[in-house]
């Protein structure tokens, strides 16, 4: 089974519909790819995933390397193992938070504000990033090789190229520079990959890591053996630069990594801005191959980029916003595949839910819908207990899959 096909071009867009296949399963496309950083979705059981259709999850390297770390995710056999996940999952490359930190530690640092503290990032340059982990102090290289094994070990289906994210506003100079830097670690992980001879003492130019440093496991053993196939996707950059976003298009698309992803999207720049570094590239986009959006998932944005080739989206939006107590209202949502744009979010923290023993959402069919009130869950907030951030989570993802069930009928019907 090829790991992408597709089924239907809309002869209204560029939007289409198509399947990828994993060792985890079957994702059909477009999809949202609700994010579980630390390998859990928060608030979420595994038989909630079941039970909400969820496809395709996102993981983080970064965070898992921190913690429980290599050590643990290979002596557990990948974080589905771990997890205890039967879906398929993607993981990004580290590279977002490394360079958010590295740029934090920075700042920090020109400001003064932590005094002599002892800097988290070590060194930065064309290699990668060495850093210290917040959790343990122990050192922790992201190079693009250490990239790879890191997530070879995690066990994604999808494993992302190292790069640079650039932060918004950044010069033309400094984006420039950066996605060449992303390009040259395109590369190298493509390398990488092929030869496959995974250790840490890599040819990065940074010393290896003594064994008291890294579990002695780390170097022998659990890297050698990729026991399903992960695909790699190479990540076009290029800022907010037209002429840069192009560049990067070509370059990474010309590598033939089975999938592609836009990054260094949704960093602080407007919404006209953030869509207009997709819609330039979009000419460029292969059609055989899938393509991801990293960090955007937005009803409205989702809906306009599905438009211009975009096959999957991952963001913490929706279960971000329901910890903070926000529902989406499910005719609100949908209307959005009609044009209609209005507000699809209700505060549940309001007053005027206290007395309200209406269904949270009446449109809604998902288990929290039809057997919780509004008031009921506005005293969870109020009352901080755990059981409002599952069930608000769980309709939020609940409405995501009704509106990507639309998205994939009106593209069908080359209503997209
Ligand atoms: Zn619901």
């Amino acid at each position: 089974m090829a790991f992408f096909l597709v089924s239907h071009n809309s002869k209204k867009s560029k939007a289409r519909l198509g399947t990828i296949t994993t060792d985890h399963g079957v994702v059909r496309t477009p999809a949202f790819v609700p994010v579980g950083t630390k390998g859990t979705i928060k608030g979420l059981t595994q038989e909630h995933i079941k039970e909400l259709n969820i496809q395709l999850s996102f993981v983080n390297t970064y965070h898992l390397v921190v913690h429980p770390g290599v050590e643990v995710l290979a002596h557990a056999g990948g974080i589905h193992a771990l997890a205890h996940y039967s879906i398929p999952l993607m993981s990004d490359s580290g590279g977002f938070q490394v360079f958010s930190l590295a740029k934090r530690q920075k700042e920090r640092r020109s400001a003064r504000v932590r005094g002599d503290e002892e800097p988290l990032v070590e060194k930065i340059d064309e290699n990668g990033v060495v850093f210290r982990s917040t959790y343990n102090g122990q050192k922790i290289i992201f190079t693009p090789e250490t990239s790879m094994d890191f997530q070879r070990t995690i066990g994604a289906d999808i494993n992302m190229a190292f790069d640079e994210c650039t932060y918004y506003p950044a010069t033309h100079e400094y984006t420039e520079k950066a996605m060449n830097r992303t390009h040259e670690w395109l590369k190298r992980c493509v390398e990488h990959r092929k030869g496959s001879k995974p250790n840490f003492s890599i040819s990065s130019g940074y010393p290896a890591l003594r064994a008291s440093q890294v579990d002695e496991k780390l170097t022998s053993s659990p890297f050698s053996a990729p026991t399903s196939h992960q695909f790699l996707y190479g990540i076009i950059q290029g800022g907010t630069f037209e002429d840069l976003r192009k560049k990067s298009a070509e370059f990474v698309v010309a590598q033939n990594t089975p999938g592609i992803a836009i990054g260094g999207v949704s960093v602080g720049e407007s919404k006209e801005e953030m869509r207009n570094q997709v819609k330039w590239v979009a000419p460029y986009l292969p059609k055989d191959r899938p393509v991801h959006l990293l960090g955007v998932g937005q009803v409205d944005d989702i809906v306009d980029l599905v438009q211009h080739g975009i096959d999957t989206f991952d963001c913490v939006e929706p279960t971000r916003v329901a910890r903070m107590g926000t529902a989406y209202q499910t005719s609100a949502v949908l209307a959005h595949v009609d044009g209609l744009h209005s507000p699809y979010e209700i505060d549940l923290n309001k007053m005027e839910y206290k007395t309200d023993l209406s269904p949270l959402d009446a449109e809604c069919s998902c288990s929290t819908c039809v057997h919780y009130s509004k008031a009921f869950i506005h005293h969870l907030f109020k009352q901080r207990e755990l059981l409002g951030y599952t069930l608000l989570s769980y309709h939020n993802l609940f409405v995501m899959e009704r509106l990507m069930d639309k998205i994939r009928v009106s593209i069908e019907a080359n209503i997209l």
